[in-house]
């Protein structure tokens, strides 16, 4: 029997651009593989990461059956489904590429370790980032604390290398029959919702799988963005790329997006300008720096970057926690960012930064409550960028907004949805509101409210907090902290 080769499919969900799989896929006869991992200490994926992982996992199948080839699941530990399936297969050849999550990496050194000592090749490569997280450093070696000088540091190394393509053919190799862990086919994780099928927003707005993510990338050059720099601040407009879930869970790499963003300017194809083009390149680079902050500070996503937010005294409130979640806190640009978040699985960037600024200052409840209810619901769910955010809104985090920035939901809707046309699309509920009422319900006069059909406290909630009295509170509890007197230097 000639020996196999074994990819490991994990966040790299495509074939192009996917060195570990041309690696695995050049020395002949290939087992491909996914494992839906649950065991030891990684964190399990959100609900709303599930639905999209599963439609994601089918379209990869797909492609790579209309290949030759044949994606083998398995579910369980991967720490002892992995080891097994190479020694009942005899595959000599492992590739994969590589994840910075502390859970992750200890798992994959171990399972490197341990194959290595059973004699078997064990190659890993880098598909997910532009730069690993220890390419970019300070001057003297150390790793980088400020987005600026990290992401200037970044680009003076130079373009990325040019995508790979996908291997034209996949020559299968055989599958042992009695596997632990294997499941007949996608369908069979039971990924999806189904009682209830809460899924129908995030189906009706998203087509996870690398040939969307592709298209998606194109659409997004050609149309997209002109105008990125400025509109991406509007949640109204469809100004930003979308590609956050497709970048999650590897459907494209950053490596494709730098080159065909190159490839489409010199050919005159991207709509943009140099300024849009450069913007968008660094809110890249902010996923880059996120993915440094977590590989060097492990456990970002429960641990404060800033120890001293150790000490801060949150506050326990379960109903304006729930009132939060559901979209009911009374702040029209909260509760429809949240509700955006509810039924599309997805929220405008700018809405990201003013729910949480609202959850964790106004309502003084701890960023990791926040944390934990994006993971679940959010498609784009990621261990780097959401904790990295969270602890950047917080004040906690590397290179944060200063705790005293206070966001006000009520202007930041004025000037973000000036007409309210975002608000009205998730709160249907106050939509009669005149737009200069929009953004503040509870300001309308008793013939407003009647005029738009609201009742406030029946029909939307009035304010849950008073913004004055939750932004003092905020400020007070900060000041509380030791050693407070840099950051309000800064104010
Ligand atoms: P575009 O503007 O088109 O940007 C292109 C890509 O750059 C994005 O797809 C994303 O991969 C990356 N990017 C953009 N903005 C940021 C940013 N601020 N930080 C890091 N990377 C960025 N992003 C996630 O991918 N997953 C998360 O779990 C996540 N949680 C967040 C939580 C909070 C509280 C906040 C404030 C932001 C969070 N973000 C997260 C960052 C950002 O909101 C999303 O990446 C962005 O809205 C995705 O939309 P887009 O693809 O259209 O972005």
């Amino acid at each position: 029997m000639t020996a196999a080769s074994l990819f490991w499919f994990r966040d790299d969900l495509r074939l192009a651009d996917n060195p570990g799989l041309r690696a695995a896929c050049a020395r002949g006869e290939a087992l491909l593989v996914y494992i839906l991992d649950e065991g030891g200490d990684r964190r399990a994926l959100g609900g709303a990461a599930r639905w999209w992982l599963s439609r994601s996992l089918a379209a990869l199948a797909e492609q790579i059956a209309r290949r030759g080839g044949e994606l083998l699941i398995l579910r369980g530990d991967p720490a002892t489904l992995l080891p097994d399936l190479v020694a009942k297969a005899g595959v000599d050849y492992v590739a994969w590429n590589r994840r910075y999550e502390d859970g992750a990496l200890r798992l994959d050194k171990a399972l490197k370790t341990q194959l290595r000592e059973a004699g078997v090749t064990v190659e890993s490569f880098n598909a997910a980032l532009l730069n690993e997280p220890w390419e970019v450093t300070t001057m003297t070696g150390q790793p980088m604390k400020v987005f600026t000088p990290y992401w200037k540091a970044a680009r003076a190394r130079g373009e990325p290398a040019t995508p790979l393509p996908a291997p034209a053919k996949i020559r299968p190799a055989g599958i042992p029959a009695r596997l632990a862990g294997r499941v007949r086919d996608v369908a069979a994780l039971g990924l999806e919702p189904t009682g209830p099928d809460w899924a129908g927003g995030l189906r009706e707005a998203w087509s996870p799988g690398e040939a969307s993510a592709r298209k998606r990338l194109s659409d997004f050059l050609d149309s997209g963005l002109a105008g990125y720099r400025d509109g991406r601040d509007s949640p109204a407009r469809a100004a930003t790329s979308r590609l956050s879930p497709h970048l999650r869970f590897g459907e494209i790499g950053p490596r494709q997006i730098w080159h065909a963003l190159a490839a489409a300017r010199e050919a005159g194809e991207a709509a943009g300008s140099a300024a849009d083009a450069e913007k968008f390149l660094s809110e890249l680079g902010w996923r880059e720096f996120s993915y440094h902050l977590l590989f060097h500070n492990p456990g970002l996503e429960t641990r404060s970057y800033n120890p001293r937010f150790a000490a801060f005294p949150w506050e326990t409130d379960a109903a304006a926690l729930r009132a939060w979640q559901r979209g009911l806190t009374g702040y029209p640009i909260v509760d429809a960012g949240m509700r955006e978040l509810w039924q599309t699985g997805w929220m405008h960037n700018r809405v990201r930064m003013v729910v949480a600024s609202f959850l964790i200052k106004h309502l003084l409840t701890d960023w990791r409550e926040g944390e934990a209810w994006f993971w679940d619901t959010l498609v784009d769910a990621d261990p780097a960028n959401n904790a990295a955010s969270w602890q950047w809104v917080a004040g906690s985090g590397a290179d944060a907004a200063p705790y005293f920035r206070i966001f006000n939901p009520v202007t930041q809707g004025e000037t973000h949805d000036p007409d309210g046309s975002y608000v009205r699309r998730f709160l249907p509920e106050i939509a009669g509101l005149p737009d200069s009422r929009i953004h503040a319900p509870w300001t309308a006069s008793a013939k407003e409210l009647k005029a738009a059909g609201i009742t406030l406290g029946e029909t939307y909630p009035r304010p849950v907090i008073d913004l004055a009295f939750g932004r003092r509170r905020a400020l007070e509890a900060l000041a509380s902290l030791p050693d407070t007197r840099g950051d309000a230097a800064g104010n």
